[in-house]
C-alpha cells in the first residue's frame, strides 16, 4: 500500500492558491492606495478649500458691516482722522476677502452680484464722504445716503448666505466621499482579512498534510525495510536507487553477487514500464517473470511526484508448481505419467476431423480385482506401473512412431496407431505386445495378462464417443471370452450394442412405469419336505418377449440403473412376504437377489431398514443372496454392514458358491447363514464324479461351519436323492418348481402343504 499523493493538495493546487492571494492582496492595496489617495485629496480639498472659505465669507461680512459702522461714526462725529484710518482698514479687509473668494469660487454669480454691490457701496460711500466733508454739507441727504448704503449693505447678505450654503454643500459632499471611501477601504480590508485566513486555513492544512505524509513515508520505508519480500526502487533511467534487505537475502540465496540487483529484473522490464505508463500512470501493473528456478509476481508502481519506480516482488514459485502441477494432471495419469483419458479424447477427436483411417485400441488388466484383493492397493499399483512403462517401451521398439499410448484408468490404458491396422496387424501387434508382457516379471511375479479391443477410424465410427464405445464391445467381448485375448470390433458387435442401447433405454421407463414383476421359485427343506421359502426372481416382459434377468441386470449395473431397480425389488419382494406372513405363513424367508453394486452403497443397511420398517416385515423373514465377489472385494465395508444386517436379524445366503473364489478361508471370518451351491455343480451330478466330490465337500464345510446348505438347479428326482443322500439341506430347482408368478406360488405353495402335511 502506498499514500496516494492526491489526495493531499498538489503542489500546483498550493501554487495557484498562493498565486490568486497574491493578486488579490495586490488588488486590494491598489484599491486601498487609491481610495486613500482620494480620501486624503478631499479631506486637503476640505481644509485648504472649504474651511478657510467660511472664514473669507465672515470676514468679508464682518468688514463689510465694520464700514458701514465707520460710516455712522463718520456722521456723528466727523472725526475725519479716526474714520479714514477704520474705514480704509475694513474696506481693504472686504476687498482682500472677496478676492480670495473670487479665486475660490470663479466668477459664480452670487459673488458677481455681490462685486457690484461692493462697487456700489463704494461709490455710495465716496458721495457721503464727499457730502459730509464738505463745507456746505447737506445734512437730509446725509442720512438718505446713509440709508441706501445700509440697504446696499443689507443686499449682501443673502448673496453672502448663498455661498455659505454653497460652501456647506461642498463640505457634505467631500464628507461623503470620504465616508463611502472609508467604507469601502473597510470592507476590503476585511475581505482581504478572510482572504488571508483562508490561506491560513489551507497552508496549514498543506503543512498537515505534508508532516503527515513525511511520516507515512518513514513508515512506509521501515515497512519496506521490514518487507520479507524484495522491493527494488529504480529512477526513471532505471539505475537501482534502493533495494530492501530482503532483495539482499533473494540476491544470497540465488547465488548473486552483493548488490547485483539488477539481475533480479525482468529482461523485458522497460515493455512493462511502456505499457503502464501508456495505460495511466496512477495504476500499477503486475507481471509475472522467473529469475534462475523461482518464479515472481512483480508489482510494478510509478511514482510521477517522485519520477521513480517501485518494484514490489513475490515469490510465487509454489503456487506456479502447483499450477503446473495442475496442467500436468490435466494431461497426464499422475501415476505413470502416460498421456490420460482426456489427452486420448483429444487426440481422437483431432484424428476424426482430419478424416484419417487410424486404429484406436483399448487395452485392460486381466482380473485386476482380484490383483488387488489377493495383493493389496500398493502392490497392484505398483504392477501397473510396471506394465504402463512395459507398454510404453514395446510400443516405441515395434512402431518408433505412429504409436501413442494411453492411461486411461486404474486398469484401462488406450494406444492410438494413425496407421490403418488390417486384421493381420493387429493379431501381430497383440501378439507382440502378449509375448513381452508374459516374459517381463512382474512386482512380487505377477502374471500379467490383458485384454484387447479394437476398433478402426472411420469404419467403425467417426468420432470419439462411437469409437470408444465400438472398442469398450470389443473389450467387453475379449474380457468374456476369457482366452481370446483380443476382439476387433465388427458389425455383430455393432448390433449387439445397438440392441444392448435399446434395452437400457427402455429399461429406464420400465423401471419408471414399474413394469417388471417379481416371480417366486420355492425352496425345500429335505429333512422334512417343507416349503421354507422362496427365491424372488425378477421377470420383464418387453414388447410380448421375456427378457432374461441375466441379460438385463448387468445392463443395468453397467448403466447405473441397478439402484433404482434393486431398491423396487427389495420392497415389492418385502412387501408380498409380509402379505404371505399376515395370510399365516409365519416363518417364510423370502430370499432376495442384492447386486455387488447395490451391496457396496453407503446407505444399503439404511436401506434395508427403512423396507423393513415400511412394510413391516421381520428381519428373519428376510434373507439376502449376495455373491462371493461382494465380499471378498470389499471386505472391510462388507464385514461391517454384514454385520450389522446380522444385528438386525437378516438371514444371509452366498450365492453361486463355489464358482467365485477359491479361498474358503474367509467364510469363517463372516457372520453367514447358508451357502448356496451353484447349479453347475448340480447340473450333471448324477454322472460327474467331480460334482459329486466338490459338492460333498460343501456340505461338509456348511455342517462345520454350523451353515445350512442349499443346492440349486435341481431339475431331475435323481440330482434330488443324491443330494439327500449327502445330507444337503434344501434344494431349489425346476424339478421341485418353477419360479412362480404370485398367485400360483400361494396355490403351489397351500397344495403342497395338503400333501405334505395329509392330517
Ligand atoms: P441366480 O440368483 O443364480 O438365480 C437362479 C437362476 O436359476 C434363476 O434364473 C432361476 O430361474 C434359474 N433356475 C432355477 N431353477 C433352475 C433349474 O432347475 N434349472 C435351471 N437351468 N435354472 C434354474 P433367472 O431368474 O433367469 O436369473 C438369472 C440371474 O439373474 C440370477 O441368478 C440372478 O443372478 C439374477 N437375478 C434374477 N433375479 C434377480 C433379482 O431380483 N435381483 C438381482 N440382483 N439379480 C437377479
Ligand atoms: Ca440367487
Ligand atoms: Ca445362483
Amino acid at each position: 500500500m502506498s499514500i496516494n499523493i492526491l489526495n493531499q493538495p498538489s503542489n500546483k493546487l498550493i501554487n495557484l492558491i498562493f498565486a490568486l492571494v497574491l493578486v488579490l492582496g495586490m488588488a486590494v492595496s491598489g484599491v486601498v492606495f487609491y481610495k486613500g489617495e482620494n480620501i486624503a485629496q478631499k479631506t486637503v480639498d476640505l481644509i485648504a478649500q472649504q474651511i478657510p472659505s467660511y472664514d473669507l465669507l465672515s470676514k468679508l461680512n464682518g468688514s463689510l458691516i465694520e464700514k458701514e459702522r465707520f460710516l455712522y461714526e463718520f456722521y456723528a462725529t466727523q472725526q475725519q482722522s479716526d474714520f479714514q484710518l477704520g474705514y480704509a482698514k475694513s474696506n481693504l479687509q472686504a476687498q482682500n476677502a472677496f478676492d480670495e473668494l473670487l479665486v475660490r469660487f470663479g466668477d459664480i454669480p452670487p459673488l458677481r452680484i455681490t462685486q457690484s454691490s461692493l462697487v456700489e457701496l463704494n461709490k455710495l460711500a465716496e458721495a457721503f464722504v464727499a457730502n459730509i466733508t464738505s463745507t456746505e454739507t447737506n445734512w437730509d441727504l446725509a442720512r438718505e445716503q446713509l440709508r441706501t448704503i445700509s440697504d446696499v449693505r443689507r443686499a449682501t447678505s443673502p448673496q453672502i448666505q448663498q455661498l455659505i450654503n454653497l460652501t456647506e454643500q461642498k463640505v457634505e459632499d467631500s464628507e461623503m466621499v470620504i465616508l463611502n471611501g472609508l467604507e469601502l477601504v473597510r470592507l476590503f480590508v476585511v475581505l482581504y482579512g478572510f482572504a488571508t485566513l483562508i490561506v491560513a486555513f489551507i497552508v496549514a492544512k498543506a503543512i498537515k498534510a505534508y508532516l503527515y505524509t513525511s511520516v507515512y513515508n518513514q513508515r512506509l520505508s521501515l515497512f519496506s525495510t521490514r518487507n520479507p519480500n524484495p522491493v527494488i526502487s529504480l529512477d526513471n533511467r532505471n539505475v537501482v536507487t534502493y533495494y530492501n534487505p530482503a532483495t539482499e537475502n533473494l540476491l544470497k540465496n540465488l547465488g548473486f553477487a552483493e548488490g547485483k540487483v539488477d539481475l533480479l529484473l525482468a529482461k523485458d522490464i522497460e515493455e512493462h514500464q511502456k505499457q503502464l505508463l501508456e495505460e495511466g500512470a496512477n495504476d500499477s501493473k503486475q507481471f509475472e517473470y522467473q529469475i534462475a528456478e523461482l518464479y515472481f509476481q512483480c508489482d510494478l508502481h510509478w511514482l510521477e511526484d517522485l519520477q521513480q519506480w517501485d518494484m514490489h516482488l513475490t515469490d510465487i514459485t509454489e503456487r506456479k508448481k502447483f499450477e503446473q502441477e495442475l496442467q500436468y494432471r490435466a494431461s497426464f495419469n499422475p501415476q505413470t505419467g502416460l498421456l490420460n483419458r482426456y489427452e486420448l479424447e483429444k487426440a481422437v477427436t483431432e484424428l476424426c476431423q482430419t478424416k484419417q483411417t487410424f486404429t484406436f485400441g483399448l487395452l485392460e488388466i486381466r482380473s485386476f480385482s482380484q490383483l488387488m484383493s489377493g495383493q493389496g492397493v500398493t502392490v497392484a499399483a505398483t504392477v501397473v506401473k510396471e506394465v504402463a512403462s512395459a507398454l510404453d517401451n514395446i510400443l516405441l521398439s515395434i512402431h518408433k512412431t505412429g504409436f501413442r499410448i494411453f492411461h486411461t484408468g486404474e486398469k484401462s490404458f488406450a494406444l492410438v496407431c494413425t496407421c490403418d491396422l488390417n486384421n493381420q496387424q493387429i493379431n501381430n501387434l497383440v501378439e507382440q505386445i502378449d509375448a513381452k508382457i508374459s516374459s517381463t516379471i512382474f512386482h512380487c511375479q505377477y502374471q500379467v495378462q490383458l485384454d484387447f479391443g479394437f476398433a478402426n477410424a472411420p469404419q467403425h465410427g467417426s468420432d470419439y464417443t462411437q469409437l470408444h464405445k465400438n472398442a469398450l464391445a470389443a473389450l467387453d467381448k475379449s474380457a468374456r471370452s476369457g482366452d481370446k485375448s483380443h476382439v476387433v470390433f465388427n458389425i455383430q458387435l455393432g448390433d449387439k450394442l445397438f440392441y444392448q442401447q435399446q434395452l437400457v433405454e427402455d429399461m429406464r421407463t420400465a423401471i419408471e412405469k414399474a413394469q417388471f414383476e417379481l416371480y417366486f421359485q420355492p425352496q425345500l427343506a429335505l429333512s422334512n419336505n417343507k416349503i421354507i421359502g422362496a427365491e424372488a426372481l425378477i421377470r420383464w416382459e418387453r414388447n410380448g418377449q421375456w427378457i432374461a434377468p441375466g441379460e438385463f441386470i448387468p445392463l443395468a449395473e453397467r448403466d447405473g440403473l441397478i439402484d433404482s431397480l434393486g431398491d423396487w425389488i427389495l420392497h415389492t419382494a418385502c412387501k408380498k412376504a409380509q402379505n404371505l406372513v399376515n395370510s399365516g405363513w409365519k416363518d417364510l424367508v423370502m430370499a432376495v437377489n442384492i447386486s455387488p453394486l447395490q451391496f457396496g452403497r453407503k446407505d444399503f443397511l439404511s436401506k434395508v431398514k427403512g423396507v423393513l420398517k415400511e412394510t413391516g416385515l421381520e428381519a428373519k423373514n428376510l434373507e439376502l443372496e449376495v455373491t462371493e465377489g461382494v465380499i471378498i472385494y470389499n471386505e472391510l465395508e462388507a464385514i461391517e454392514t454384514l454385520e450389522e444386517l446380522k444385528k438386525l436379524g437378516v438371514h444371509l445366503a452366498i450365492d453361486d458358491f463355489g464358482t467365485g473364489y477359491s479361498s474358503l478361508s474367509y467364510l469363517r471370518k463372516f457372520n453367514i447363514d447358508k451357502l448356496k451351491i451353484d447349479q453347475s455343480f448340480i447340473q450333471d451330478i448324477q454322472h460327474q464324479a467331480a460334482d459329486q466330490s466338490i459338492v460333498r465337500t460343501i456340505i461338509e464345510l456348511g455342517r462345520n461351519l454350523e451353515l445350512k446348505v442349499i443346492a440349486e438347479g435341481v431339475e431331475g428326482l435323481e440330482q434330488q436323492d443324491i443330494l439327500a443322500s449327502m445330507g444337503c439341506d434344501e434344494i431349489q430347482g425346476f424339478y421341485f418348481s418353477r419360479p412362480l408368478p404370485e398367485q400360483q406360488f400361494i396355490d403351489f405353495v397351500e397344495r403342497h402343504q395338503v400333501i405334505s402335511s395329509p392330517n
